[in-house]
């Protein structure tokens, strides 16, 4: 039986509307239906009482509004490979890829999200404008202008919006543009629960966002800094609100664990159990210093068999450089807590090919499976790798990977090894890596590059095809060491700490 969806605000549906807009989600209904980000976001402006907004995505059959009849579109930018699926969604609807082709009869067309946030320039020919951070305040803006000025032309429009901070503009003259960084004052959730979405019928709400811990690869850390608390009032009372509608609900946070409350808030989601309630809750990745009874016993209570616990790299002096101060009697203390708890599992998460990575290294890795697999038999351990893809605005921008071959054996071996372990293994495609890397330091020259990405169906020998055919040093911007000194396409983008502040951190951190 099919069961309607559940809004938790007032959809206002007698509006008398001043401005039409779409929001697009590159990806499936039941992935937007989970996304938190463009949920909250969606709901902000559908809150506005002259302001109509419809969510369309990949897999969107028919739209209430026609391209003619609106005045803006935004599109979420979350994975760097995101551009195809905006592409294709563009061509469904007829609307030519680069700005500059469009007319006044299209409307202005702009991204936000943290791929264009850390490095909007590959992009710059697709979107009118972008916003660069935390959109909730600006997107209000944004809204308003282009309602109130609807009559004007696109570059009027524009105009206006390049004088809100963390609006870049591509065909204005370049200026620098700050990072938004929202003061948190109210715990976000996902305003709209549905079966149809990706996590059935979750509640999600947000307890912190941004990670203090600053590892030397890692954009979320860099990109959302300073790491911000929701109020223990309002985390309470919002799971509250999530609790009246379903059973399930989902704690979100890169640093969840470190929120001063949080044991406070999983002993008020235990007492709840006890009672009697039915709850399920999950948690995103925690941290191993986050493995305390408390914690787990919530956790147990609520459903959860197996948590994911991010490592990173296999040796304490890798972590080291990282920035990752962890050490292995941490990593075994927090097994044997959960094992205590009566967990069934870990998936440990980590990274190969990181700077200064060595084959002792990845034995380490190797070494410490076996310990734990030796040590708490019964226990399920299981491993996912990524590879190492350098980020602007983090302390390892400037290095450059290791070459694919080198990273697949690397692969090759660790699936070995921790198969005669009997451990289950997942490596990423070190080959998607490297595109990746190209996408995250890519500047302004990419616009065709992409196009014909998309074009020839946009998997590894399209990116490969596409670069020679546009004269695109792909190993340039994957594998090349930058110095320090060197003038990065992405400086313009205001993100604090600072470029200053990234070349010391990199310094101490890889020696
Ligand atoms: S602990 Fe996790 S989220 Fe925090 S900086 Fe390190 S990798 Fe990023």
């Amino acid at each position: 039986m099919k069961t309607a969806d559940i809004y938790l605000y007032n959809k206002n549906i007698h509006k008398y509307p001043d401005l039409n807009m779409w929001m697009a989600f590159p990806g499936p209904e039941s992935f937007a239906l989970s996304s938190l980000g463009f949920l909250w976001m969606f709901k902000s402006i559908d809150e506005m009482k002259d302001v109509n907004i419809e969510y369309i995505c990949s897999d969107t059959a028919s739209t209430q509004y026609k391209i003619q009849e609106l005045g803006l579109i935004g599109f979420s930018f979350t994975f760097d490979t995101d551009f195809l699926t905006i592409f294709s969604i563009l061509e469904k609807y007829g609307i030519p890829l680069k700005s500059e082709e469009r007319g006044e009869e299209v409307p202005l067309i702009f991204a936000g999200g943290p791929v264009v946030s850390a490095n909007l320039l590959p992009y710059s020919d697709f979107f009118d404008f972008f916003i660069v951070g935390d959109g909730e305040d600006v997107n209000i803006k944004v809204v308003n202008i282009c309602k109130e000025n609807k009559d004007k032309s696109k570059s009027e429009i524009l105009k206006l919006l390049s004088n809100l901070e963390g609006v870049y503009i591509p065909s204005q003259p370049a200026k620098k543009v700050k990072k938004l960084t929202k003061k948190l004052e109210e715990c976000i959730y996902t305003p709209i629960i549905s079966e149809r979405a990706f996590f059935k019928n979750t509640f999600i709400l947000e307890v912190a966002r941004g990670c203090a811990n600053r590892c030397g690869f890692c954009l979320a850390s860099y990109l959302n800094l300073p790491l911000r608390f929701m109020h223990y009032e309002d985390v309470i009372k919002t799971i509250e609100l999530g609790l009246e509608h379903t059973d399930k609900i989902a704690l979100l946070g890169a640093q969840l664990s470190a929120h001063p409350q949080f044991n406070k808030i999983c002993e008020h989601i235990y007492e709840k159990v006890k009672e009697g309630r039915e709850i399920e809750m999950s948690v995103s990745s925690l941290r191993v210093d986050a493995i305390t009874p408390e914690i787990l016993k919530t956790l147990v209570a609520t459903g959860q068999k197996n948590i994911t616990l991010a490592i990173e790299a296999g040796s304490e002096r890798l972590r080291k450089v990282i920035n990752k101060h962890l050490e292995e009697h941490q990593i075994m203390q927090a097994v044997e807590t959960a094992v205590e708890a009566g967990l069934k599992g870990f998936k440990f998460y980590g990274m190969i090919g990181l700077p200064t990575e060595t084959q002792n290294d990845i034995d380490e890795m190797i070494a410490l499976a076996k310990r734990i697999k030796e040590k708490y038999k019964g226990f399920n351990i299981s491993f996912g790798f990524s590879t190492f893809v350098p980020k602007p605005h983090t302390p390892f921008q400037w290095f450059g990977r290791e070459s694919t071959s080198v990273l697949e054996n690397k692969a090759t071996y660790l699936k070995k090894e921790m198969h005669k372990l009997g451990i289950e293994i997942s490596v990423s495609s070190a080959k998607w890596d490297y595109w990746q890397a190209v996408l995250s330091r890519g500047d302004n020259t990419f616009g065709d590059f992409l196009i014909d990405v998309y074009r020839n169906g946009g998997k590894l020998g399209a990116f490969k095809s596409a670069a020679k055919k546009y004269n695109i040093n792909s190993d340039y911007y994957a594998l090349e060491n930058y110095p320090y000194n060197k003038e990065l396409p992405w400086d313009f983008i205001d993100i604090r700490p600072g470029k200053e502040f990234l070349i010391e951190e990199s310094k101490r951190l890889v020696g």
